[in-house]
């Protein structure tokens, strides 16, 4: 008998993603930057990791490919990020999980 899975790590493991040539995913630099809070919200409320901060340049690392399109980072950051979902038939599957 399988498992369930345990970690969230575990869970993404099993999701299928067609990725898109482009990022639908797009977030202003500058206003990242100058947001103090410590650590920033995306970094941490994103289920699947997307977001990372540059510790040398500050800047905020985007993996888009791995986003779980929950909308979660959009209603916490409305000020610097911009979310749409995929272009259709693009993006992840949630066939396994
Ligand atoms: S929509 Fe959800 S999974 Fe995708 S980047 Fe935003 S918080 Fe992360």
């Amino acid at each position: 008998m399988k498992e369930n899975p345990k970690t969230i790590e575990d869970k993404l493991y099993l999701l299928t993603y067609r990725s898109d040539h482009k990022s639908h995913i797009q977030v202003d630099q500058e206003k990242f930057k100058a947001d103090k809070r410590n650590p920033k919200p995306i970094t941490y409320i994103c289920p699947a990791k997307v977001y990372v901060e540059d510790p040398n340049t500050g800047e905020c690392i985007i993996n888009h490919e791995n986003c779980v399109e929950c909308g979660t980072c959009h209603v916490v950051s409305p000020e610097y990020v911009t979310w749409f979902y995929p272009e259709g038939g693009k993006g992840v599957q949630y066939k396994l999980g």
